[in-house]
């Protein structure tokens, strides 16, 4: 069977590079890529493959089922596309002006496309059903995954898998890792108001720029002093604004700054202790505050028995030559949501070419990707979907899902 869907994607493989090509020629934006879920609609029109449109916003999901009882796995690509001018020579370059498929979600979609029309082909012979989420706006938190799960498209669904082809991996490389991969990662905003006077009164105010930079100093001891030395997380502030004249004391100042954790109860952690510190520091000051937390998308953490399937099935795609565990990456992923809810893996699909001599990484204006990882990237998603249907059912214990 996996010999069959292997075959098929290969014969595929030419409409894989047109469909990613012309994606990468009208990119749209995340949340007004009407046009590219049309596209995704019609392809499944055409096959009659049984779709839902609209869902959760622009997203697109196909169903096929087998013949033969079994599973329900969800498979997922991303569609939309970046605000950056494509600055490439490529005949396949982005016609839309300042808009770019800069993360290569043309890609995903070629690849969930292309792999549904072949596990189409082979329903008869197949158990379990298949579930193909296309996904909008994954580049704009709140982003589409949090929608598209409320308007059902995890219903019934047993597992799901997801992919990121990488374009700073070779191709060939298919990188995991158990428990988290990608972080957390939020922004939080302090204004610290006092009360501005003269330079040469201190008495007589109350100054927001000795305050806040106490709190500055105060807040780096919530990595060091309140989170569990085992987890990691991050606390920067990255911006510190009290423009004034120099002989004014300051009126407000205001501090922005990023978090980024792996672990929930971590990050819950951080955004309370932030505002006890900043209660306290103000307080001693005689200054008040106000602070807002703004969440970005959760930690993606994958589940180790399906990120082994995962691996396990990647041995049996030819092109394959590397599975290696990683670092987590510190970007964001709202495929997060996903795995909250249902067991499943995200990995890397290596699209590095040999011989490429400068590396332009995602979201860069000259961002490509090696077409051949498309192939790799369906073919260890196919094995894995049509593989996890003889995967032993686990007690429940071991199964729940946070
Ligand atoms: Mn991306």
């Amino acid at each position: 069977m996996l010999k069959k869907l292997h075959g098929l994607l290969e014969e595929s493989y030419e409409e894989m590079i047109s469909i990613r090509r012309y994606l990468h020629q009208y990119p749209e934006l995340s949340f007004q890529e009407t046009k590219t879920a049309a596209f995704i609609a019609d392809f499944y029109q055409k096959l009659g493959i049984e779709f839902r449109s609209s869902v959760g916003g622009n997203g697109v999901v196909a169903r096929v089922a087998g013949k033969k009882p079994g599973k329900t796995v969800a498979l997922r690509a991303d569609f939309d596309a970046l605000p950056i001018q494509d600055e490439k020579d490529v005949p396949y370059k982005s016609k839309m002006d300042g808009v770019m498929h800069a993360c290569g979600h043309d890609g995903h979609t070629a690849t969930l496309l292309l792999l549904a029309k072949a596990l189409n082909t082979l329903k008869d012979e197949l158990e379990g059903e298949y579930v193909f989420i296309h996904q909008h706006a994954e580049e704009y938190a709140p982003g589409g995954a949090k929608p598209m799960i409320e308007d059902g498209c995890l219903d019934g669904v047993d597992a799901i898998f997801g992919t990121h082809l990488w374009a700073t991996a070779p191709t060939g490389t298919i990188q995991y890792r158990v428990g988290p991969i990608m972080a957390a990662a939020d922004r939080f905003e302090i204004v610290i108001q006092g009360k501005g006077g003269h330079g040469a009164q201190p008495h007589k105010t109350r100054d927001a720029i000795v305050a806040a930079a106490q709190l500055v100093i105060a807040l780096q001891q919530i990595v060091a002093r309140r989170v569990d030395p085992i987890e990691s997380a991050v606390v920067t502030v990255g911006s510190f604004v009290a423009d004034n004249a120099f002989n004014v004391i300051a009126d407000k100042a205001k501090i922005i700054g990023t978090v980024r954790t792996f672990n929930e109860d971590v990050r819950d952690l951080i955004e309370k202790e932030i505002e006890r510190v900043a209660g306290g520091i103000t307080q001693a000051s005689d200054c008040t505050y106000e602070y807002v937390y703004h969440r970005g998308y959760p930690a993606v953490v994958t589940h180790e028995a399906e990120t082994r399937h995962v691996i396990q099935m990647a041995q049996t795609v030819d092109e394959v030559n590397r599975i290696e565990e990683i670092a987590p990456e510190m970007g964001g992923e709202d495929f997060a949501y996903y795995l909250q809810k249902v067991k499943g893996t995200f990995f890397f699909t290596g699209a590095l070419a040999d011989g490429v001599e400068v590396v332009y990484p995602h979201h860069h204006p000259k961002f490509d990707f090696d077409e051949k990882a498309m192939l790799i990237a369906a073919k260890t998603l196919g094995a894995a979907a049509i593989g996890y249907q003889s995967t032993a059912a686990e007690p429940e214990a071991a199964t729940s899902v946070k």
